[in-house]
């Protein structure tokens, strides 16, 4: 896990922090996710008491390290780790990155905080959600118990200078899932409570396996709508002004997405492999293609159609035949 610190001094260093807009001492770290450029990141914000939000995969660590001592934070003063949630691309270096900075406490939903502790199943449930992208997800090492938060929603951190991060209860996505706001800048660390946005291509539905629940993310949608708020900060991927519209974009093509899987479901007869197919072929020709290289847009589009279609059937009456 050291690569990122040994580069050699004669080597040009690359800058792995990004400003981020809504204030200069937050600062976003690309982590390179499934070898996409701004797809996938975490935060680090340089208050008195300095928090890093997400972790992205285990091999993200080395750049959170740089980031730190870019922003001249040593790595024994970070006070917070911050996971929105425990899938693997926000949560996954957790305990790699506890063990680079000693001092700090993480911050989990505590539904999601027994698999920081151990993780072993966590791992083999990824592994099935995910299936061929499996190996981009890293490895995984636990978190010492007594160093996990484990929060309910209605928790404050403070981090000084009126900066703090206090903990939304938002499932929907998971059952296990937190967003963070943040007073001082009026933002929220959405994790992916809000879905996947990239300005070129606008929003990217994630509704994954094994726990997606569609009625639990509208309200988790109408909670944060009710917060005062300027920015959203993305974990996919990065800081947006304008968070009402966005939020109510993402609603429509989320309430848009079940839909069209439940109508093909029922069309289908309940032939979970030929929804999954037709998805494949559909989004195959869409902006997506775009985004993905070929076998990773098969394998998403693949995810966030069985995660639908778990949800439809556990809360929805079966297809007539
Ligand atoms: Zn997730």
């Amino acid at each position: 896990m050291t690569e990122g610190q040994s580069q050699s001094s004669k080597s040009p260093r690359v800058n792995v922090v990004e400003p981020v807009p809504a204030d200069g001492r937050f600062a976003l770290v690309d982590a390179h996710m499934l070898g996409l450029k701004g797809y996938g990141g975490l935060y680090v914000l340089k208050a008195p008491k300095p928090a890093i939000v997400e972790t992205g995969f285990s091999h993200t660590v080395p750049k959170a390290l740089r980031a730190l001592d870019e922003l001249g934070i040593a790595p024994e003063a970070v006070a917070y780790i911050a996971v929105t949630h425990v899938h693997m691309d926000h949560a996954g270096g957790a305990g790699f990155l506890a063990e680079r900075c000693p001092n700090a406490q993480v911050i989990c939903h505590h539904v999601g905080a027994p698999h920081l502790v151990n993780p072993e199943k966590l791992l083999k449930s990824v592994q099935r959600a995910v299936g061929p992208l499996f190996p981009y997800y890293g490895e995984m090492r636990p978190v010492p118990e007594e160093r996990v938060i484990a929060v309910r929603g209605g928790e404050r951190f403070e981090l000084g200078d009126g900066y703090a991060l206090e903990v939304i209860d938002a499932p929907g996505h998971a059952p296990h899932h937190a967003c963070f706001y943040e007073p001082r800048t009026k933002g929220l660390f959405t994790g992916d409570a809000v879905g996947i946005y990239r300005r070129e291509v606008g929003f990217i539905l994630t509704t994954p396996p094994p726990s997606f629940h569609f009625e639990d993310s509208l309200k988790t949608l109408d909670a944060l709508r009710r917060l005062e708020l300027k920015w959203l900060y993305f974990t996919h991927y990065g800081a947006h002004p304008e968070p009402y519209a966005l939020m109510d974009e993402y609603e429509r093509r989320l309430t848009a997405w079940v839909a069209a899987i439940e109508a093909a479901w029922r069309e289908l007869g309940g032939d979970e492999a030929a929804v999954i197919e037709r998805f494949v072929r559909e989004e195959s020709g869409s902006e997506l293609a775009r985004v993905y290289p070929p076998e990773v847009l098969r394998a998403e589009i693949a995810m966030n159609v069985t995660g639908v279609l778990l949800y439809l059937k556990k809360h929805r009456s079966p297809p007539s035949s």
